[in-house]
């Protein structure tokens, strides 16, 4: 046997495994049903309660500008417009304050067949909704509340947490520095829509 041939099979091993694309996304597996629009195309609709429009309407604008006008970093098909018709939301916003042991967290999002609540790794969902929870919101800088509306957009969009600190999709909790989405969060709406 040629003795260059296992030199040659580890330099294509090499190659082959080399981390080129390694993204730091994961995904719940299932996603929004009627997506997330398409840019120049068509579009999709949010919905802000009074509850939250009361305290965060220019964070929530912020917050879905930074997953909308992402085309400096990755471009995506998002688009989204507020609405004031609920019927026509296929995410919505809303906010309470409770820390009793049933709300020890900072914002949730829940996702909707209809009528009926669904886990997002099991089905599709038409619509999510999220709530925030004023009581743990303001704890934080303004910056990282803005952070945490993005994040849980994320997850109404279908991404899941990982453990990158520079990805919107990590948790606070678990070291997130970044308030805004980033390459790998784009990268993970591009893989589902
Ligand atoms: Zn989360």
């Amino acid at each position: 046997m040629n003795k260059k041939l296992p030199l040659l099979f580890a330099i294509v091993a090499m190659i082959v495994f080399l981390p080129t694309d390694v993204f730091a996304y994961n995904l719940f597996g299932y996603k929004l049903t009627n997506g997330v629009g398409n840019w120049g195309k068509n579009r999709q609709y949010y919905y802000v309660h009074d509850s939250a429009k009361t305290y965060y309407k220019p964070l929530i604008k912020g917050a879905w500008d930074t997953w909308i006008h992402s085309s400096h970093i990755v471009s995506t098909p998002i688009s989204f417009r507020e609405t004031t018709n609920k019927k026509s939301a296929v995410v919505e916003l809303a906010s309470f304050s409770n820390n009793d042991s049933k709300h020890q967290y900072v914002a949730i999002t829940s996702f909707f067949r209809y009528q009926k609540e669904v886990e997002p790794w099991e089905s599709n969902w038409g619509w999510a909704k999220i709530d925030l929870n004023r009581f743990y919101m303001k704890n934080h800088l303004k910056a990282d509340q803005q952070g945490t509306i993005a994040h849980e957009i994320g997850h109404a969009m279908g991404l899941a947490h990982n453990g990158d600190s520079f990805s919107i999709m990590c948790p606070l909790a678990g070291g997130r520095k970044t308030a805004r989405p980033l390459r790998d969060d784009y990268e993970g709406i591009n893989v589902l829509y």
